[in-house]
């Protein structure tokens, strides 16, 4: 007994066919081109696409920033994921300065236990190791390896924010080493922060404290430095290496530079950064700008095509939404004279998968196997999951995705699961949406007939661990 998809095209990373698909339990059990009917549950997927569940590796939910905590937690977070088609995230778990990894995970358990709807991971953000042991037998160090014990094959290193998150190049090398050691995946928000926040204060100084002002300020050279400095210390220490949200071509042609130089490096860029622009969202003249404050912040227009074409050719491997939501009405305002004080980040993870099948897919700039590859089944792979998750495969998590490319959707705040009071392509009309959405072989999304709706209990989602694969170079 279980579910039996009839009738759908099955899209995988490298092909597409006609196939049903049997769920058993929580597992696919079949994937064949005429599956007996016995006594299952017949889905018909005429017309549709059969699809691994979405999965989004970079989101932000409950997360302190600012004064403030990013506004959708774990429930309306993986709600809002499963609406959109994404049955998967990996959050990241913050270690504070002068507190330990372990303390941080178990803050982040608390945050989703009985809460989140679908399956996750975290990555842990590193931002200490006790100075005065930093040899293998510091503290810092044996916590990385409690960390892959528990399944957090992936550290996240940044090179912004001083004071706060930023860690200097002498113990972001040391992690580095420690983590090929450990066949772990270092992920890397790279941006030069000292640099940058000279020039936030001088802007400041000068009177410049519109939200317009948070996008100036990190210029894309500060990050393509910052890229290029992480793959190199990475590729010095052995390291593979994750660039996260990556924006603009300059970093782009710093990636691009150190993968022909054989550096085991990847990297993703955000939905936002494909689709939006400063000419677009933040031409300077008003508060409403705050709703596009994230970093790295929106590029000028012309670097979207590069990233089209790097996602296409394969530079770039994955597309996540470094969903990080905040209110405009009561969150956002808290830097209303001063955009430094603006919490940055912006909703997103309901709507990657639609942004990134119509301007990506109908726009003829990638094909659907490649959204799925994009999507889905490198995250996956190179996150360390790819025996449980991203691909229609018997034996994995019966994740799985029905997508309807004929389906129009009006994408608004008014309609959508994310706790934002806005949205960042409000009113925007797409083709393409999620029609069904199973995970782990329970229906937990129907659009066909409770748009929007989250049919499955509270709290079900389970906490993935994840192999130490060093991003699947090894
Ligand atoms: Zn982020």
């Amino acid at each position: 007994m279980g579910a039996l998809i009839k009738n759908g095209t099955i899209v995988s990373a490298t092909g597409s066919r006609r196939a049903d698909v049997l769920i058993s339990g929580e597992i696919i059990a079949q994937v064949g081109e005429k599956i007996v009917e016995e006594e299952h549950e017949i889905v018909d997927a005429t017309g549709l696409l059969v699809m691994p569940g979405g999965i989004d590796v970079h989101t932000h939910l409950d997360m302190p920033f600012g004064g403030t905590t990013s506004a959708d937690d774990y429930t309306t977070g993986t709600q809002a994921a499963a609406v959109g088609g994404t049955t998967m995230l990996i959050d990241f778990a913050l270690q504070s300065q002068g507190h330990t990894m372990r303390e941080a995970f178990d803050t982040w358990c608390k945050k989703s236990d009985r809460k989140a709807c679908v399956d996750f991971s975290l990555h842990m953000a590193v931002t200490d190791l006790d100075p005065h042991h930093t040899g293998d037998t510091g503290y810092g160090l044996r916590e990385m390896e409690e960390m892959v014990v528990e399944g957090i094959s992936s550290f996240k290193l940044f090179m912004a924010y001083p004071g706060v998150l930023m860690i200097d190049d002498g113990l972001m090398f040391r992690v580095m080493q420690k983590a090929a050691g450990l066949n772990a995946l270092c992920c890397i928000h790279a941006e030069n922060g000292s640099a940058i926040d000279i020039v936030v204060s001088q802007m400041i100084a000068e009177g410049k404290a519109a939200p317009h002002y948070h996008a100036l300020s990190r210029s894309p050279k500060a990050e393509a430095e910052a890229t290029h400095r992480a793959i190199a210390l990475a590729d010095m220490a052995g390291a593979a290496v994750y660039i996260v949200h990556l924006s603009n071509e300059d970093a782009l042609a710093a990636l691009k530079f150190m993968q022909g130089r054989g550096a085991r490096a990847l990297a993703e860029t955000c939905t936002q950064y494909l689709v939006l622009s400063i000419e677009d969202q933040m031409p300077g003249n008003s508060w409403e700008e705050a709703k596009f404050v994230f970093t790295p912040p929106l590029r000028e227009k012309k670097n979207q095509k590069p990233l089209w074409d790097a996602l296409a050719e394969g530079a770039l491997s994955v597309v996540s939404t470094d969903h990080c939501p905040f209110r405009f009405a009561d969150q956002k305002s808290l830097g209303k004279d001063d955009f430094r004080k603006i919490p940055n980040g912006g909703p997103g993870v309901e709507n990657r998968l639609q942004i990134l099948w119509h301007f990506g897919v109908n726009a003829g700039r990638i094909t659907p196997e490649k959204f799925v590859e994009l999507a889905a089944t490198a995250p996956a792979r190179i996150f360390g999951m790819e025996k449980k998750k991203g691909s229609i495969v018997p034996g994995l998590d019966a994740d799985i995705l029905l997508w309807d490319p004929d389906a129009d959707y009006t994408i608004s705040a008014a309609t959508q699961r994310m706790a934002t009071d806005y949205n960042m392509f409000e009113g925007w009309k797409v083709k393409g949406n999620a029609a069904k959405v199973f995970s782990r072989g329970e229906l937990v999304v129907d659009n066909t007939t409770r748009p929007g709706e989250f049919l499955g209990a509270t709290g079900r989602g389970r906490f993935v661990r994840r192999d130490a694969n060093a991003g699947g170079f090894a």
